[in-house]
């Protein structure tokens, strides 16, 4: 069988609750029809911390993700309880390399609201799904859409991202599933 896998392994980081790889990997399966495989979790990753800041230095972590070999997974999403950022950005729900091969996504700003009020977790399922999509759609090489009922629109906070849909526009789908064939 000549056909690509494209077997996504998603990569607790930390403490964090089993029902979050699950529902990743379910919207991984569901939005975007690739197979999902839930990883052994990492306790933390070495050397990404920033104790000043409380935070994961994110372009370490992409780096230390990427050289970690994992049988036949060909992309990578770590999902962390620890706040990211990036040197220009107080703060990043995710980020991701475009066209690489690790992503990262962060719980940490996604379970309250913009007064730091908990959220129900079904709130915080669905952000999460929605910051890993669009994590995942950079490393198939998509970029910012600007149409804003995609989920590749840039999201600036919290706001947008609970206004942005749970899928792809017709050009990103498209795009997509031309990219995951050739990769
Ligand atoms: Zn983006
Ligand atoms: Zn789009």
């Amino acid at each position: 069988m000549n056909e690509k896998t494209n077997r996504i392994g998603i990569l607790p980081i930390g403490k964090v609750p089993e029902i979050v790889p699950q529902s990743i990997a379910a919207h991984i399966s569901g939005c975007l029809d690739l197979p999902a495989i839930i990883l052994p979790s990492l306790k933390n990753i070495a050397g990404c911390y920033n104790e000043n800041r409380f935070q994961y230095d994110v372009g370490k972590t992409l780096q230390t993700l990427e050289s970690i070999k994992f049988k036949d997974i060909d992309k990578i999403i770590g999902v962390s309880t620890v706040d990211l950022y990036i040197p220009i950005f107080a703060y990043v729900f995710g980020e991701a390399k475009q066209g690489g091969k690790a992503a990262v996504v962060s719980l940490y700003r996604l379970e309250k609201d913009t007064h730091g009020k908990k959220q129900p977790s079904s709130i915080v399922l669905e952000r999460a799904a929605k910051v890993m999509l669009h994590e995942l759609g950079h490393l198939y090489n998509l970029f910012h859409c600007a149409d804003e009922h995609c989920l590749m629109h840039f999201s600036g906070g919290l706001q947008d991202l609970d206004a942005s849909p749970l899928y792809f526009c017709r050009y990103c789908s498209k795009y997509f599933l031309d990219a995951r064939s050739k990769s």
